[in-house]
């Protein structure tokens, strides 16, 4: 392994001694990034088609969310929420607008604004729906991946997210994916509030539902008086081609849960969108976060909901996604069982004797100079920033290709 090397190593050694062990890195020692490249330690070039697990739609070191930060930065970063600034009304405005909402929850990572979702539709369940307290259900969908913490797991089905953290918490109901008889069945249940689920289940290997499915589940949910609430912090803004996945179906979330990509990749900013009479149950006190709707992350924001309009990265990303599967589809290789994804969220699954293939894969893609991670074993996630070029994609799948030919000698 070509950077296994002098200086990485060391800089893996370290990480390994001293940091917790709770993923596994593909052996590349990152220190630079711009547009859709990084860089190693050893001044190696890569194709990034991970981009941060989608937060890097925008690109690495977008230079004006760079520059927002900076100007930011040097004025006001934290105000907390005992204060007003002069930016969260600016952002509340300007995110409200872009997408069409009375309110927004502002949060930090990912899975707060998932945990802040379900307490806002269990509150509308008791004040609004009129579900006896403590009664509250929401379903969610087999194989969904939402984030890490106790309460969100307790709804994975995942044995590796779950296994030795328990006890969980209750009331959700689990039901298969892209499945409308199923949610039909569990909509009979008198106290569900809510159905949450990923437009496309991302971290399950880029599983697309049949076309159709959110639209249904949406008429569904509204028949029933039920909550959709769409997870889009990795199939939103922009990286699937539309600004929200659900647009694909013209269907308009109760409740939107944003996140990575919120901040270009620069610092952790999720947000919640719904109209009031959902927002408004939750009273002061009731909910909220130190870090959440600060003035460096309001100014980071809104730059960068700006750059994804100003750049048209949705068009790009629909554009480049169509042609990079076409030419993932016509790669002559017996070991890509499946293409599949939407705009540049992509994936292929690996068809090979060898368990560990499609992480073998990765490495000699690593070595000949693009990275990406495989996901549940056999999968891999092509996920390039979406400003990446046609001639980009060329390059990137002739290196794809190339790599392929690793599996041949694997046992
Ligand atoms: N929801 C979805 C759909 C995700 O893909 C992720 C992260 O990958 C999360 C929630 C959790 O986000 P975070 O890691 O920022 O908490």
């Amino acid at each position: 392994m070509n950077n296994q090397n002098s200086l990485s190593k060391q800089y893996i050694q370290k990480e390994e001694l001293y940091n917790a062990h709770n993923y596994h890195p593909l052996p590349v020692v990152l220190k630079k990034g711009s547009g859709v490249f990084v860089w190693d330690v050893e001044d190696k070039k890569y194709f990034d088609f991970l981009s941060g697990y989608s937060a890097i739609n925008q690109g690495h070191c977008h230079p004006k969310i760079v520059q927002a930060m900076i100007e930011q930065a040097q004025i006001l970063t934290l105000t907390s929420r005992a204060f007003y600034s002069n930016l969260l009304g600016e952002f509340a405005e300007y995110i409200t607008t872009y997408f069409g909402y009375d309110k927004v929850l502002p949060m930090n990572t990912g899975v707060e604004g998932v945990e802040t979702a379900l307490k806002l539709a269990r509150k509308w369940g008791y004040e609004k729906k009129g579900i006896e307290e403590n009664q509250a259900q929401v379903i969610v969908c087999n194989d969904n991946f939402h984030g890490r913490t106790i309460n969100v797991i307790s709804f994975s089905s995942d044995p590796t997210s779950r296994t030795g953290f328990g006890p969980f918490t209750h009331g959700y109901i689990n039901i298969p994916f892209d499945d409308t008889t199923a949610l039909a069945e569990a909509l009979k249940n008198k106290n569900v509030c809510a159905f949450l689920f990923e437009p496309i289940q991302g971290e399950a290997g880029v599983k697309v539902p049949k076309g159709g499915y959110l639209k249904a589940c949406y008429d569904m949910c509204k028949a029933a008086n039920v909550l959709f609430i769409a997870d889009e912090i990795q199939t939103g803004l922009a990286r699937t081609g539309k600004m929200l996945a659900c647009d694909y179906e013209d269907v308009k979330p109760d409740i939107l849960i944003l996140g990575k990509a919120l901040s270009g990749g620069t610092m952790p900013i999720s947000a919640v969108l719904c109209n009031d009479e959902i927002m408004l149950t939750i009273k002061p006190g009731e909910h909220g976060s130190t870090y959440g709707g600060n003035p460096l992350a309001c100014k980071v924001a809104i730059t960068s909901l700006q750059v994804l309009k100003d750049e048209n990265m949705a068009e790009n990303a629909a554009q480049m996604g169509t042609y990079f599967r076409e030419k993932l589809q016509n790669i002559n290789s017996s070991y890509i069982k499946i293409v599949r994804g939407k705009g540049l969220l992509n994936a292929i699954e690996i068809s090979h004797k060898n368990e560990n293939a499609a992480w073998e894969l990765c490495i000699e893609m690593m070595n000949n100079g693009l990275i990406a991670k495989p996901t549940h074993g056999d999968k891999i996630r092509f996920a390039p920033p979406l400003v990446i070029t046609k001639s980009q994609i060329d390059e990137a799948v002739a290196i794809i290709e190339k790599s392929l030919k690793v599996l041949a000698d694997l046992k």
